[in-house]
C-alpha cells in the first residue's frame, strides 16, 4: 500500500496522479502529491514505476496501512527499487537486477483465493 510521498524529490510532475488506477493522490500545493484515499490503493507499484525522481513508497502490504519512517526508507535503498529492477528508464540496459514481482505476493495470494472461490460457486 502506498505510504510515501518525499517531498523533497518530487519534481512535481504530476506522472503518479494520472497513473494511478484508483485515484489515491491529490495534487497538493506546488504540485507535491497527497496521498488522500490510501484505502483505495491496490499496491499495483504502478506510481513507483512512473517516478523518474523514485520520491514514492509502496509497502508490500496490500490489505493494511503499514507506516514507515520516511528516514529509514531514504536510507534503506528501497525508493526507486521496483523501477530499476522493472528495467524501466535509466535502467533499461541493465541485466544485473531481477525483476520484482515477488513485492507482489500478497496481492496475488488475494487473487488466487478469490479465483478459487468463484470456480466453487455452484452454477445458477
Ligand atoms: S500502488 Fe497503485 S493503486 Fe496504490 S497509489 Fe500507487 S498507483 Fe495507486
Ligand atoms: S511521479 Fe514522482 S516526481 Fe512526479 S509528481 Fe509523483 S511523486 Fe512527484
Amino acid at each position: 500500500m502506498i505510504e510515501l510521498v518525499i517531498a523533497s524529490r518530487c519534481t512535481g510532475c504530476g506522472d503518479c496522479v494520472s497513473v494511478c488506477p484508483t485515484h489515491v493522490f491529490d495534487l497538493g500545493a506546488d504540485n507535491i502529491p497527497l496521498i488522500a484515499r490510501q484505502e483505495d490503493c491496490q499496491t499495483c507499484f504502478m506510481c513507483e514505476l512512473y517516478c523518474q525522481a523514485d520520491a514514492l513508497y509502496v509497502g508490500p502490504d496490500h490489505d493494511r496501512a503499514v507506516p514507515v519512517d520516511a528516514d529509514e526508507i531514504i536510507n534503506s535503498g528501497l525508493l526507486g527499487q521496483y523501477r530499476r529492477d522493472s528495467g524501466w528508464d535509466e535502467w533499461a540496459n541493465n541485466t544485473e537486477y531481477t525483476s520484482q514481482f515477488w513485492r507482489m505476493t500478497q496481492i496475488m495470494n488475494g487473487g488466487r483465493e478469490v479465483s478459487a472461490t468463484r470456480k466453487n460457486k455452484p452454477a445458477a
